[in-house]
């Protein structure tokens, strides 16, 4: 069994830009070794916008030596980057950036959600790499709600859909520079589960509709994530109404995490070009 480490409630809300109304459910400043090769995950929504015909979002903003994941539940988004890619990213659907060597990019809501207004709920995670790989070719993907597969859970108990690693032989689009999984799992009021993951892999799962028993020990609600032990590999869910969930878990990277803003690098010198690079344009363009 995976056992739980703690249970902690989702942060205060505050904006990113004038868009995401964003609680923090983890990140490296106090789960560096924890969640590794996680960084952080970010809960957007569920909000709600009235029709505009401004944009919300944020503007041009770098990143390196990541990737960031953006997985949506309700609404609609719309991303261009430096490296000419550019698009919407849908309910269900999930976007895998590689900022690797240096991007630049916005997030708006999309041009489309924006007029009709509705609810927002997504999450956005950063996933670290490994200093062989953090300056990685920039890349992007954008990963469409059909190419997910979905494994039913047994009794019919809801499902997984296997965003990367591998779940009852189902394998994610995600194309991963180290060994992980990100499993959106839906579990149906009533209904209890058991899920095995690799030993000695952290994991954590973030409950984003609840409430949900893990382990048959810790009642989580929404907002809030639980950090598992890396010993072990089983654990339980139940659920008493249908209940959303996203877990992680990944074979640590177990190097040295130098934050600053958005790059993230293994030394505080690597942090300081970073910013020298980005302050002489060195990202380049967003075109429109
Ligand atoms: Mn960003």
């Amino acid at each position: 069994m995976k056992t739980i480490v703690h249970t902690r409630p989702g942060g205060p809300r505050h904006w990113v830009g004038n868009g995401f109304p964003v609680r923090s459910l983890f990140s490296y400043h106090d789960h560096a070794e924890s969640m590794d090769p996680f960084l952080l995950l970010d809960y957007a929504g569920p909000a709600s916008f009235q029709p505009t015909g401004s944009r919300r979002g944020v503007g041009v903003h770098p990143h390196r030596g990541i990737e960031t994941v953006t997985i949506v539940y309700q609404g609609e988004l719309a991303h261009r980057d430096t490296a000419g890619n550019g698009g919407e990213i849908s309910a269900a659907d999930v976007q895998w950036m590689t900022a690797g060597a240096g991007i630049a990019h916005e997030e708006y809501h999309s041009d489309r959600f924006a007029r009709t207004g509705g609810t927002l709920e997504m999450v956005q995670l950063w996933v670290n790499l490994p200093a062989r790989h953090k300056q990685a070719e920039p890349r992007y993907r954008a990963i469409v709600a059909g190419e997910i597969p979905t494994a039913m859970l047994p009794d019919s108990a809801g499902y997984v859909r296997v965003i990367a690693g591998e779940h009852d032989g189902h394998i994610g689009p995600a194309r991963t520079h180290t060994p992980m999984i990100v499993w959106d799992i839906r579990l149906k009021a009533g209904c209890r589960t058991e899920l095995t993951l690799p030993e000695g892999w952290g994991a954590g799962i973030a409950t984003l509709g609840g409430p949900v028993l893990i382990n048959d020990t810790a009642i989580t609600r929404e907002a809030e994530f639980t950090v598992l032990s890396r010993e072990g590999t089983h654990i339980t869910l139940e659920a008493n109404n249908d209940a959303t969930l996203l877990l992680l878990s990944g074979e640590p990277i177990d190097e040295p995490v130098v934050g600053h803003g958005p790059f993230v690098m293994n030394t505080t010198e690597e942090i300081h070009r970073a910013l020298r690079d980005y302050q002489d344009g060195r990202f380049g363009q967003v075109n429109h």
